[in-house]
């Protein structure tokens, strides 16, 4: 295992080695291994530090095809027909998409995956590893998730949120949609694991659990005891006090924020920098100190940046009560979580940009992306 507490670097150029490091190739025969060649990327992408674009444009100028490349820039892809689902979902990104989850007893956490004691050894490392570092490989994620939803009989919603909480690359469209896809409301059937599959990609040899059976068996289960405790779940952010930022009213301001710490983005233009951290955003989708550390320690790579912890009120406020609009002078990139904001909105770079709008299948989404670049 790479990863530990300090693997997830803040610093830009280290960020960058990052993708001059991957081989796509290898990527592709092993992601689905615990300890396959995954990039480690996503804290950045879904931070808006790096694009899918530009992880993609890296990776070919290095000299990889496209075609040797066609499974990472898949992945990639996910993350934008995720992306696209919430721009056209909006807050029913919050609801199940397509049906509603099947077998559902309650919408609780279970008590045992939030204290590593499931009894399926690899998930309970995991679980104690994501709370340490932040990360969790995304088939131990699925396990999770099916552990949860489909043999503990949980509504995704709140497992989903204590995930979230926790997860450096806490997104809320790649996270929500990935549970529903697990737990049977974003996809035509639940996804289930057994003991062999988890001992095959983790390369461990544990017998004797709830899921040491045949898949027949497992969708069949009962909620074993070890799942049948929940519990209601408290999370919040601690935000730090700060000062109204001082503006330049002249100057536009440009605005930061969870989702966009891009030190590119419009990165010569004489402008007020802000990185808004408001408190309504984090009380709907609140995150570990874990988190807020990581967010503020990359927007150091942003000269000259400003944290303020308010609302998007008390910044049109400043301009305002100079006579100021801020159609003009208040500039954002495009995101769903952050629609209400006024003023200009910078398009996300996109892999696929002319491919938006719904799509009620992945398959159906890039099929399209692959059309659109042949
Ligand atoms: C239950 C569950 C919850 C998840 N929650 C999140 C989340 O909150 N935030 C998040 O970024 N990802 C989430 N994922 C998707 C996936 O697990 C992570 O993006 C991936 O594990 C990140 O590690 P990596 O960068 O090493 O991935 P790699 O395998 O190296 O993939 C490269 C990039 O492709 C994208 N990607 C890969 N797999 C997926 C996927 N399944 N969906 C969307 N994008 C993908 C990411 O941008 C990633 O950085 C979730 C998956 C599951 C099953």
């Amino acid at each position: 295992m790479q990863e530990d507490t300090n693997f997830f670097t803040a610093n830009y150029d280290s960020i960058i080695d990052k993708i001059n490091a991957i081989h796509p190739e290898k990527y592709s025969k092993t992601r689905n291994f615990l300890n396959g060649e995954v990039t480690y990327l996503s804290p950045y992408i879904s931070r808006g530090v790096l694009s899918t674009k530009q992880v993609m444009e890296m990776v070919l100028n290095n000299g990889f095809t496209f075609f040797q490349s066609e499974k990472l820039i898949q992945e990639l892809a996910w993350r934008e027909y995720y992306q696209r689902v919430w721009q056209f979902k909006k807050e029913q990104i919050w609801d199940d998409l397509k049906q509603v989850q099947p077998a559902v007893d309650h919408y609780e956490m279970l008590a045992s995956l939030l204290n590593c004691t499931t009894g399926i050894k690899v998930i309970d490392e995991h679980i104690q590893r994501l709370y340490q570092t932040g990360y969790i490989h995304n088939h131990i994620r699925m396990y999770l998730a099916s552990i949860t939803c489909n043999i503990g009989k949980a509504h995704w919603k709140i497992p989903a949120k204590w995930m979230y909480y926790h997860l450096l690359d806490g997104d809320i469209a790649s996270n929500n949609c990935s549970w529903q896809w697990v737990g049977g409301s974003f996809s035509s059937k639940k996804y289930y694991c057994n003991q062999d599959n988890i001992n095959k990609y983790t390369h461990s040899h544990q017998t004797g659990t709830f899921l040491d059976a045949s898949y027949e068996q497992i969708t069949a289960l009962k909620v074993p005891d070890t799942l049948s405790v929940s519990t209601s779940l408290k999370l919040h952010t601690i935000l730090p006090d700060t000062k109204l930022p001082i503006l330049d009213l002249s100057k536009p301001t440009l605005l930061y924020n969870s989702y966009n710490l891009d030190p590119n983005w419009r990165a010569k233009e004489n402008v007020n920098k802000v990185l808004i951290l408001e408190p309504s955003h984090f009380n709907e989708n609140p995150v570990s100190e874990k988190v807020l550390y990581f967010i503020l320690e990359l927007s150091k790579n942003i000269p000259g940046i400003q944290v303020f912890v308010g609302e998007i009120a008390a910044i049109v406020k400043l301009y305002n009560e100079n006579h100021i609009e801020t159609t003009e002078v208040i500039i954002s990139k495009e995101h769903p979580a952050f629609e209400y904001y006024p003023g200009i909105k910078d398009q996300r770079d996109w892999l696929f940009p002319s491919v938006s709008g719904y799509h009620s299948s992945f398959f159906n989404f890039w099929k399209k992306c692959v059309q659109s670049i042949q």
